[in-house]
């Protein structure tokens, strides 16, 4: 195995549906029935994931397609299963997996049962040990993490779950999103993103959502300068969320005020390029956040549209950036201090981390 798949790493921005396998999306859509066909062109499916780079317009046209072929909740319980299992299989050991809940009246599915379907799929993978139900104690349920490296055990993955606001939704849609993330704490979810199309929206009618969701203890994570939106920005670092994804538009104004507010980012090499939000890899805003030492962790956005995978994303950022292994396990080390799971999940993987480090030496 390549150092870039053996080593184990943390994966905390991954859209479930952008993280459908091509190959489940191309049986899915040539399954649908003729009535259903009516909404999706199969042949523009084929040609628009084959398609090397997507414009974010493009990329939105993409996820509507996907939305459109997942019709039930056994769909949506099938990719969670096969998502996770591909991160497995990748050596993430911890998984943040963000997902919007979607209700479609027409075939009885609500916000919640969608989410419930996603926990259905976190219970039926089988290929490795799913650790998804957060401790109700302190200890260490986890600290068998170790045996990841062993060849003769089995894996485990932990798996918590982030939901997503879409920017399309009103201030009460976003609302009842915080609430059933609330409800549903004690099976794992631990906190919200917001996300959709950027050029959709208004920071103001999601506020008072994210505002709750912090208020009741929910990190909270945004998309954050994914287009030239300079107000926005300004708004989003001012309310200081937990973490923030992309940063890709940010001036010199924002630089300034995200490095002294020390708030993680989520880079999405990959994606950023693919998208055209960032001209090339030699002039990513990682090499500078990096050099600053400010908290960075590697992710993949969407595996299934971009066509990655996260052991991509570090070989791609130690070849680009010229990181040797050492630096690429302590990149993937230090996101241990910046997930949303409680101190007992955190515990453990620093422990974990570390017995890997000394394995290294
Ligand atoms: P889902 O939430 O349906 O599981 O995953 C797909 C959704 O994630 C998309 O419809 C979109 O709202 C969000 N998403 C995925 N990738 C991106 C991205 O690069 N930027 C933004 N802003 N949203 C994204």
């Amino acid at each position: 195995e390549e150092w870039c798949v053996s080593m184990p790493k943390i994966e905390l921005h991954a859209h479930l549906n952008g993280s459908i396998r091509l190959t489940t999306l191309l049986e899915l859509a040539k399954a649908l029935t003729e009535n259903q066909k009516g909404a999706v062109n199969i042949s523009q499916v084929e040609h628009v994931i084959m398609k090397h780079d997507l414009s974010l317009t493009e990329v939105f046209q993409l996820f509507d397609l996907i939305h459109n072929v997942i019709t039930d909740h056994n769909t949506v319980t099938r990719i969670t299963k096969e998502v996770i299992e591909d991160f497995a299989s990748d050596n993430v050991v911890y998984l943040e997996l963000r997902t919007t809940p979607k209700r479609n009246d027409s075939i009885g599915m609500s916000k919640r049962s969608y989410v419930d379907a996603v926990m259905e799929g976190l219970r039926s993978v089988s290929s490795v040990d799913v650790d998804f139900i957060p401790n109700t104690q302190d200890s260490t349920s986890l600290s068998n993490l170790p045996i990841i490296t062993n060849e003769n055990s089995r894996k485990i993955i932990i798996v918590r779950l982030i939901l997503s606001i879409d920017r399309r939704e009103t201030t009460e849609a976003a609302m009842e999103t915080v609430k059933l993330a609330l409800e549903m704490r004690h099976l794992g979810v631990v906190g919200i993103d917001l996300s959709g199309n950027p050029k959709t929206g208004e920071w103001t009618t999601y506020l008072p959502a994210l505002k709750f969701a912090r208020e009741q203890g929910l990190s909270v994570t945004l998309h954050c300068g994914e287009i030239r939106n300079s107000k926005e920005i300004k708004n989003m670092l001012e309310f200081h969320p937990q973490r923030i994804g992309h940063a890709c538009f940010f001036e010199d104004e924002h630089w300034i005020k995200l490095k002294s507010s020390k708030i993680p980012v989520e880079i999405c090499l990959t994606s950023n390029i693919r998208t055209f939000s960032v001209a090339s890899i030699e002039v990513h805003h990682f090499a500078c956040l990096y050099k600053a030492k400010h908290p960075l962790v590697l992710c993949t956005d969407d595996t299934g549209v971009f066509s990655t995978r996260l052991s991509k994303e570090y070989k791609l950022a130690a070849n680009s950036f010229g990181l040797g292994r050492w630096e690429m396990l302590e990149l993937s080390r230090n996101a241990v201090e910046y997930i949303f799971a409680d101190n007992g999940v955190k515990n453990d993987l620093r422990i974990f981390f570390n017995s890997v480090a000394n394995n290294m030496e």
